[in-house]
């Protein structure tokens, strides 16, 4: 994405975007060392986002600020997904039969340290232009069978309204794309960038949803809250994709408010992801334990509305597997489970015969 079709809004409130220099200047970081990392993976940090950090090593700095064990991953894959093998053409990952990915943007307010596209984005390698756009977009319109479209990037709100707007209107023109969706940090990492201009632009091309993207509880403040409130105000229905992170929220008591927090805000937790094995990732990996474990202890003790998908992205493009905690201890004529609360239960699983 050329610079030029960064959104004004974005460009204002990331400012002169020298986050090393705000960072090391408020924690007395090492630059040296954080330029080093910075050279192979990008850092970027909003001056909003920056703002949220309390002390080093806090949930907010682990997800912004370079860590060494970056460069430390000999095991971690560069495409987990195997996206690149799946994209027809630049851009567009085409993994499942009627669904595909186009990445519109290489920039975000906010280069997460855990990224799954960390092999690309913000650096020159994602090269995203007219034409790349163009070719997606035409890929769409030669495969009738693609009737969902998820927008992504980088973050596809740091382009200019006038910019989204146009791909959302050719996007719109194609009779097979039913639904479109938006993947976006933006209202976690730069809610300023959410303008009522904004939401009334996306309210024009329904049915459109918005997932966006929160990991912890310190990140659900005012100005994200009010950011959800515009977009969901304009009708267009928000979830949240969470990634499990070590040492940021791989706690019940953190995802439970975490979770509780998304939905008071009007956002439906979506997905908690197991984090896919990007190179330069690893220090962030849980196990699939702790993420059942965590599930346990939120299935039944929160409302339903608030449990998201606990997920794992298959490697080399298998796509999703929902983890889910198992409940049922056998099942022959009659079902034998444990409720959340651990008692044994049974449940016939037999046919009714129709007698009284
Ligand atoms: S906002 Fe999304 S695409 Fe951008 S760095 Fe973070 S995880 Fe990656």
């Amino acid at each position: 994405m050329s610079t030029s079709l960064l959104s004004h809004t974005a460009k204002e409130h990331l400012g002169a975007n020298n986050s090393l220099q705000q960072l090391c200047r408020r924690f007395s970081a090492n630059s040296h060392a954080l330029e080093r990392i910075a050279a192979i993976y990008p850092m970027r940090i909003s001056p909003y986002y920056l703002n949220l950090i309390e002390q080093p090593g806090d949930p907010i700095w682990r997800q912004a600020v370079p860590d060494p064990l970056e460069l430390d991953d000999p095991q971690g894959l560069t495409d987990p997904l195997d996206e690149e093998n799946l994209s027809p053409v630049p851009n567009l990952v085409h993994k499942y039969p009627d669904r595909a990915l186009l990445l519109i943007s290489n920039q975000c307010p906010v280069y997460c340290r855990f990224c799954t596209r960390k092999r690309k984005v913000g650096r020159p390698e994602m090269h995203i232009s007219e034409d790349t756009i163009a070719a997606g977009l035409d890929y769409l319109r030669r495969t009738p069978s693609i009737n969902d479209v998820l927008l992504s990037g980088g973050d596809p709100l740091m382009l200019d309204d006038h910019s989204l707007n146009d791909i959302l209107t050719r996007l719109r023109r194609i009779p097979s794309v039913r639904t479109i969706r938006i993947g976006t940090r933006v209202p976690c990492t730069l809610p300023a960038r959410v303008t009522p201009h904004l939401a009334t632009m996306l309210a024009t091309h329904h049915p459109l949803f918005i997932n966006t993207h929160f990991n912890h509880p310190r990140e659900l403040t005012p100005e994200a809250t009010q950011a959800c409130a515009l977009l969901a105000d304009a009708g267009i229905p928000l979830g949240c994709q969470t990634v499990l992170l070590r040492g940021v929220n791989d706690s019940t008591e953190t995802l439970a408010a975490l979770f509780r927090g998304l939905l008071t805000m009007r956002v439906k937790p979506y997905y908690l992801f197991q984090i896919d094995q990007t190179r330069g990732t690893s220090h962030f990996r849980t196990t699939i334990d702790c993420g059942l474990k965590i599930m346990s202890g939120l299935i039944g003790h929160v409302s339903g509305m608030a449990i998201p998908t606990y997920a794992l992205d298959a490697p080399g493009g298998g796509g999703k597997i929902p983890l889910t905690p198992s409940y049922v201890t056998g099942c022959g004529d009659t079902l034998e489970f444990f409720t959340y609360r651990g008692q044994s239960c049974q449940y016939p699983n037999t046919l009714w015969d129709g007698s009284l």
